[in-house]
């Protein structure tokens, strides 16, 4: 039993227990989740695209299991002890969206490829699509690639047009190897706050996209899987239509990041924030200030503090006041919470805030109705 299980599990179903909770907590709101996961899956089917959601966000095999009960093919991972974390737990259909090079990891790659029923994995460098052939061919089966392409990023991904075209016909020349498709990933795109703005960069990177894949038609390499997109560009990808299957992360949770960007244009929000954290007032002694009890072990801090959801007047502000401690700062002539009121904050970034927790306390309204293990924790290589 996790420690969070151990301090929480006498509360589940009982009245009121959401705030009994030990703080600092990771609090996820199971109706907003639910909506959020039915909101995608609905726009996907609408836009006829598949839907193949980022686990890299949850890292949990139960919202996996919950996104695919709601329609996706799969999930991705953004990492090969990812994707074992969640195929432990019988998630199959996984796409690596990282590309896997060590000869250690090549093993742990091809076994995993052996157990699960659909394993794909991205590839940049022909010298890596050599290594996964060899090691595919030893094991007698073959693995699924999807040839990564670079939107200009600089991260990961084949730099130019040639490059792809040269190394996708490597891969259809390596027999133990699947040619599935290609990915693009305009990461930092996504996070371009106004939609017109983003609208504009994502239909420049498109036009560079379709330019590829017009090459890769030309040489009889059409591929099958054109994977990509994320919650900041999702509306905007699906109506361009070059896509066949979605990889968005972080709308199951919403974190503050992206709840600052207008993502469909429509000026009011589609996905709900789901994901909160939960802290309390351990000190309280000077006026218009109080202190609680999650500081910058609670949660990913490299976008500033986080807004405060509920438990402050309106107009507070927080200040990170370090390791274990936050100031919440009431405005002006307002006061501040009391001493062991609880206060609920929105993580400024989701993904790296979950992998700080062992645990997630799903709550509907006021009652903790769950705990779901992060399954994926710290599963980083
Ligand atoms: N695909 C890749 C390769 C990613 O790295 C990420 C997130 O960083 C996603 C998809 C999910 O994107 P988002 O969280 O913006 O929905
Ligand atoms: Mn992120």
């Amino acid at each position: 039993m996790s420690e969070a299980e151990r301090l929480h599990r006498h509360l589940i179903g009982q009245q009121g227990s959401r705030r009994s909770l030990n703080t600092p907590a990771l609090v996820l709101d199971l109706d907003m989740l639910d909506r959020n996961i039915a909101e995608m899956a609905a726009f996907a089917a609408a836009h006829n695209v598949k839907l193949r959601p980022h686990s890299k966000t949850h890292k949990s095999a139960d919202i996996a299991r919950r996104q695919i009960a709601a329609g996706a093919l799969g999930v991705c991972c953004a990492k090969l002890g990812e994707a074992e974390a969640l195929a432990e737990q019988g998630v199959e259909n996984l796409h690596i969206t990282s590309p896997v090079v060590t000869p250690q990891a090549i093993t742990r790659l091809i076994e995993l490829n052996g157990k699960v029923k659909d394993l794909m994995v991205v590839v940049d460098h022909p010298a890596n699509a050599e290594a996964l052939a060899a090691a595919a061919a030893k094991a007698g089966k073959p693995l699924a690639v999807v040839v990564d392409i670079d939107p200009g990023i600089h991260r990961t991904g084949v730099a130019t047009p040639d490059g792809v075209v040269d190394l996708v016909r490597k891969v259809v020349q390596l027999k133990a190897l699947k040619y599935a498709g290609v990915q693009f990933y305009c990461g930092r795109h996504q996070h371009i706050e106004g939609f017109a703005e983003r609208k504009a960069a994502i239909e420049e990177r498109t036009a560079y996209l379709k330019g590829i894949l017009a090459k890769l038609e030309a040489a009889g390499l059409k591929p099958a899987i054109v994977t990509g997109s994320g919650t900041g560009t999702h509306f905007i990808d699906a109506k361009l239509g070059v896509f066949t299957e979605l990889q968005v992360g972080s709308y199951v949770f919403m974190d503050h990041e992206y709840n600052v960007c207008d993502l469909r244009g429509l000026d009011r929000p589609t996905f709900e924030q789901a994901l909160q954290i939960d802290a309390r007032v351990v000190s309280a002694n000077t006026a218009g200030m109080a202190t609680v009890d999650a500081g910058l072990k609670a949660m990913a801090t490299e976008k500033g503090p986080p807004p405060i959801l509920k438990g402050a007047v309106e107009g507070a502000t927080t200040r990170f006041m370090g390791d274990e401690h936050l100031a919440i700062i009431a405005p002006e002539g307002k006061a501040a919470p009391d001493l062991g009121e609880q206060v609920i904050l929105v993580p400024p970034h989701c993904d790296p805030t979950v992998n700080l927790y062992e645990s997630y306390h799903v709550v509907k309204g006021d009652t903790l109705v769950d705990i779901w293990p992060v399954t994926a924790r710290g599963r980083s290589r």
